[in-house]
């Protein structure tokens, strides 16, 4: 699978592709973290697989960012995407009845929604969540944990992989942020209630909210344990400070609840993303009413306001995705058991090479961290040796198996892989991780 199809001396299509991308569009992708070197292109995906435009084939662990839950391609999706274009044709006035279906569902579905909205990203909604617990507290501060991506927005685009000179300091994604907004976003260690409490000490009465990914997949997989969930729950509630679940990777993932299904605590926000619509796109902010309430246009004081929100297309897909995951329950069971049947096998192959490498992950999403467990917050993230990461995924994904090729990124099964897959996966992964020795 690997190496050129085309004629020697012609670049392939791929590349050739790349090279028109990059004229025309800023460094070639529209989003910073798509560039992942070769394969540079894609021309078709369907299930499990993806096919690059060269014509080799992979079996996806990328899966979009995780956008994909069901699959590529998913049948009831697309047939729901058609029937949504082919009918009410309605878009951006008053009211539609798929977003009111939507909303239905998502409330009866999520331990914390006691209403919703839909946005058309997850950035769009991590922004509504911030600015409505601002709102509601008149508090200025937030706080967001090193390594927890948010979206790219001014609040939340700081201290996700940092350098270690960087972590836990000033460390933005981006430039053009103004200082303020940068400064109003406080930086904690995950799985450590302590680090949250010294800031909400620090800023007695200032913290509007405590944003957090349940399990910070931007960076693997870092699991929470129930003390720090409970705990987080409790001091937030204690302090007045609004609890913001980011679920944009892990609802509707993990459990159709989402994590806080998991858990057992719920937020008093929630956010929603990524495979909400199976990669239609889409975003959600849900929680409690009183919250809510201040989106309301009459009595309202928190502006909602995006001409695709509710867009009927992205309402019919996650309208098709809740209610297959609602459908066939045994999804959860069988991508739990195929991400351990993945933990378990890496785990076994490191072992038996000698290799300083720890399995993680949750339910169908998995990360080979090449440092010695246990992987618990952000700091022992930092002993990681990410150029054997970066190397393992890229020669993984030479072998045929598409994996993020960065420092500290997830795998994702989907509905669509089987236990043979994975087996292959775990094959190659020993191939791989033997050279690497
Ligand atoms: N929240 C989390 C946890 C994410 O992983 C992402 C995207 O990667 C976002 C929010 C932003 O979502 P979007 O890319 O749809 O704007």
């Amino acid at each position: 699978r690997t190496g050129s199809d085309a004629p020697a001396g012609e670049a392939s299509r791929g590349r050739r592709l790349a090279e028109s991308a990059a004229r025309v569009i800023p460094g070639g992708v529209n989003s910073a973290t798509r560039y992942i070197g070769e394969p540079y292109a894609f021309v078709s995906a369907d299930g499990a697989y993806v096919t690059d435009a060269d014509g080799r084939r992979y079996l996806d662990y990328h899966a979009a960012f995780g956008a994909m839950v069901l699959g590529h391609n998913a049948p009831v999706v697309n047939d729901a995407v058609r029937a949504a274009v082919d009918g009410p044709g309605l878009i951006g006035l008053g009211v539609s009845e798929l977003e009111v279906e939507l909303a239905r569902r998502v409330v009866e579905v999520i331990p914390s929604a006691e209403s919703a909205i839909s946005t058309m990203s997850g950035t769009e909604a991590t922004f509504q969540a911030v600015r409505l617990a601002r709102a509601v507290t008149g508090r200025p501060y937030i706080v967001k944990f090193q390594g927890g991506f948010h979206g790219s927005h001014d609040a939340v685009a700081r201290n996700v992989i940092s350098a270690p000179e960087r972590a836990y300091g000033r460390d933005p994604l981006s430039k053009g942020i103004l200082d303020p907004a940068l400064d109003a976003t406080l930086i904690a260690e995950f799985n450590d209630l302590a680090s949250v409490r010294t800031l909400l000490d620090r800023h007695p009465g200032q913290v509007a909210a405590v944003i957090m990914e349940p399990i910070p997949h931007n960076v693997g997989a870092l699991v929470p344990t129930q003390e720090f969930v409970e705990g987080l729950r409790a001091l937030t509630a204690e302090t007045g400070t609004v609890l913001i679940f980011d679920e944009v990777i892990t609802g509707f993932r993990h459990a159709l609840g989402g994590y806080q299904e998991v858990c057992g605590v719920t937020p008093d926000l929630t956010t929603f993303g990524k495979g909400m619509a199976n990669g239609v796109p889409i975003g959600g902010l849900a929680g409690r009413r009183d919250l809510m309430e201040h989106f309301n246009h009459t009595g309202g004081d928190v502006l909602l306001a995006g001409t695709f929100n509710g867009s009927p297309i992205s309402s019919a897909a996650a309208i098709a995705t809740i209610d297959h995951l609602r459908a066939n329950p045994d999804f959860y069971e069988r991508t739990h058991a195929l991400g351990q049947r993945m933990r378990d096998g890496l785990s076994a192959i490191v072992a038996d090479l000698g290799i300083d490498a720890t399995a993680a992950g949750f339910g169908g999403v998995f990360a080979l961290y090449f440092a010695k467990g246990p992987i618990r917050g952000y700091r022992d993230l930092m002993r990681n040796d990410n150029s054997a990461y970066v190397a393992f995924h890229r020669r993984m994904t030479e072998a045929g198996y598409l994996m993020l090729p960065m420092a500290l990124k997830r795998n994702h099964i989907s509905g669509a892989h089987t236990a043979e897959e994975i087996d292959a996966t775990l094959s190659a992964a020993a191939d791989v991780l033997a050279g690497m020795r």
